[in-house]
């Protein structure tokens, strides 16, 4: 185990047998997920790249319309951050679960990709994803590889070929609705789940975190792995409270 909390073996083991005797279990996972590959919770205040900026205020829907550049700028950072990030054995647990037939898929809030690039095939990304930037004007998608050369080349927002329009990133900014499809999907595993895996969530953040709730309504069962607190404690069968990775590894050697 490395440094963490601690959690008994035998609570691994019951997220195992829980795991074994479910068949519509779904991972949910949040920023903790990211963390072990080097990924700040942009919530945590004090944080690497969000040190000295309110993501709050410059990753807005409003700054980008207005301020192409002056979002681009920041969010241009971020890009070549996430895209130098390797999965973890976190998200390389989850792959294999998926493989193994033991979970339908993954939820997840992140936008770094991780999931995929770990071997996950049904990620359901509600925050979209930085893998492509749009354009507003002729909705071409354009991949994260050509706006970062885009980036690299010219100071300022990356823009459309053919329209010369600032490229949007694919991804969920604040005060923007979550994409219709991505959460439909999202709210119709979460109802058919007989069991939900929270990973590296507080669960906080809504309409993300109803989505334990529509589990429990439809008689599934819960299962949490995150340090902090959650709404959703008291309602758990189980809680593993360690390091993200260690847990899952535990969960995964209780398999075998
Ligand atoms: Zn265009």
């Amino acid at each position: 185990m490395t440094a963490g909390v601690s959690t008994p073996p035998r609570e691994a083991a019951r997220l195992a047998q829980l795991l074994r005797s479910s068949e519509r279990a779904v991972v949910l996972t949040g920023a903790g997920v990211s963390v072990p590959s080097g990924i700040p919770d942009f919530r945590s205040p004090g944080t690497g790249l969000w040190e000295n900026v309110d993501p709050m205020e410059v990753a807005h829907i409003d700054v980008f319309r207005r301020q192409p550049d002056r979002f681009w700028a920041f969010y241009g950072e971020r890009f070549a951050s996430l895209r130098d990030k390797q999965p973890n054995a976190a998200h390389e647990v989850l792959a294999e679960l998926e493989r193994r037939g033991l979970v339908r898929g993954v939820v997840t809030q992140n936008v770094d990709t991780l999931h995929r690039r770990a071997g996950s095939r049904r990620v359901i990304e509600v925050h979209g994803s930085i893998e492509q930037s749009v354009c507003p004007e002729c909705a071409c998608r354009v991949p994260v590889e050509r706006v970062l050369e885009l980036l690299a080349a010219a100071p300022g927002a990356p823009e459309c070929a053919a329209c010369i329009a600032p490229l949007k990133p694919d991804v969920v900014l604040f005060g923007e609705m979550l994409p219709e499809t991505a959460m439909a999907d999202a709210y119709a595993l979460a109802a058919e789940a007989d069991l939900m895996i929270c990973v590296g969530s507080s669960l906080e953040v809504h309409p993300v975190a109803s989505l334990p709730g529509v589990t429990l309504e439809s008689g599934g069962r819960l299962a949490i792995v995150t340090q902090g607190p959650t709404p959703y404690d008291d309602e758990a069968e189980v809680s593993l409270r360690g390091d993200v990775v260690a847990e899952l590894e535990a969960v995964l050697a209780a398999l075998d």
